[in-house]
């Protein structure tokens, strides 16, 4: 029997419901029915503009948040329900970095001691080993032992991902979800945090959910890639499918944003019109419509499913069914 996917999740949804005087008036669907499975060793990359529900997909993956429906199963074992020790055990397994390391490390406590708060966390070594620990991890991400003493304010926006990246390490996890890293980050200090990962995925057997929403970032780190809007997946697939001939009207839109794109495939830029819905509304056909350049008659009335088009590419649009 094949070994099960390291992470596969099933129909996933997130609500929030908006009550006014106690009464339930409306429900904001960020993620709707999201199913996807990432395979050990291997990155998946997720993206989609802001608020598609990419990160929180990703935090209900790291128990983060909460799911209001579906299954999220680890090494074949359903976590969905995980909780007090189970939970931190998986914590042990799946960890979760950050765009901004501010909102992760505590300023206050030094380099050394942040990076050593998961092990004394879980128990693992005595004092001296988690000191060694320390700063075998400080080499690991290019940084010399004098970190140790540092505050995190006194670190290059660079440096501060590289510790972030450090104590998500620390547990020596298999899944790490990596939340716009390098978003916040100058072009050149991201090519080098990009390799780094690289380098400690091939170290560390990691493998990775890279959520972004940059295509240029994504198509260099992932192995496939799955195209999120307003909650749903609207197009997934190996990478150079995904870059070289995308399906979906918007994931067309997405890839013509990127010069090399442009230029290696002699495409034209793609620019949207039309609003992006409410996620609060009921929409009525397909979600994309609004701003979908070809939308017809069937795509008012009739919400497409996430159909395989062939065997390496799914895609949801009337076009293709
Ligand atoms: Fe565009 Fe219609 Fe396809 Fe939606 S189903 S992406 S509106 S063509």
């Amino acid at each position: 029997m094949p070994a099960p996917d390291l992470v596969e999740i099933l129909n996933l949804k997130k609500h929030y419901p908006i009550h006014r005087f106690g009464i339930k008036k409306k429900v904001i669907r960020v993620v709707d029915g999201v199913s996807l499975s990432i395979k050990k060793g291997e990155t998946l990359g997720l993206v989609g503009e802001s608020g598609c529900g990419k990160s929180t997909t990703g935090r209900m993956i790291a128990q983060l948040i909460s799911s209001t429906e579906g299954e999220i199963f680890f090494k074949g074992e359903n976590i969905s329900n995980f909780v007090g020790k189970k939970s931190k055990q998986l914590s042990k397994k799946i960890q979760y970095v950050f765009q901004d390391p501010y909102t992760s490390l505590n300023p206050r406590h030094k380099i050394g001691a942040l990076l050593k708060e998961p092990l004394t966390i879980h128990n693992i070594g005595n004092k001296q080993d988690r000191r060694q620990s320390v700063l075998e991890m400080l080499e690991q991400i290019g940084l010399d032992p004098s970190f140790e003493n540092k505050y995190i304010h006194q670190l290059s926006g660079g440096q501060r991902q590289r510790i972030a990246i450090a104590r998500a390490l620390m547990l020596r996890p298999e899944l790490l979800i990596l939340d716009e890293p390098v978003s916040a980050l100058d072009v050149s200090v991201q090519s080098q945090i990009l390799n780094l990962l690289k380098d400690l995925q091939q170290q560390f057997s990691l493998t990775y959910l890279f959520i972004s929403h940059d295509l240029n970032v994504v198509h260099y780190m992932s192995d496939r890639v799955t195209v999120m809007y307003l909650g749903k997946i609207v197009e997934a697939s190996d990478v150079d499918h995904i870059y070289k001939e995308p399906l979906h009207p918007y994931t067309q839109t997405l890839v013509s944003s990127i010069p090399t794109v442009l230029k290696e495939e002699k495409r034209k830029r793609i620019f949207l019109e039309g609003e992006i819905p409410n996620p609060s509304s009921t929409i009525k056909g397909c979600s994309f419509q609004s701003r979908c350049p070809f939308a017809y008659d069937r795509c008012k009335v009739e919400q497409p499913k996430l159909i395989n088009f062939d065997n390496e590419q799914m895609v949801r649009c009337h076009l293709y069914s």
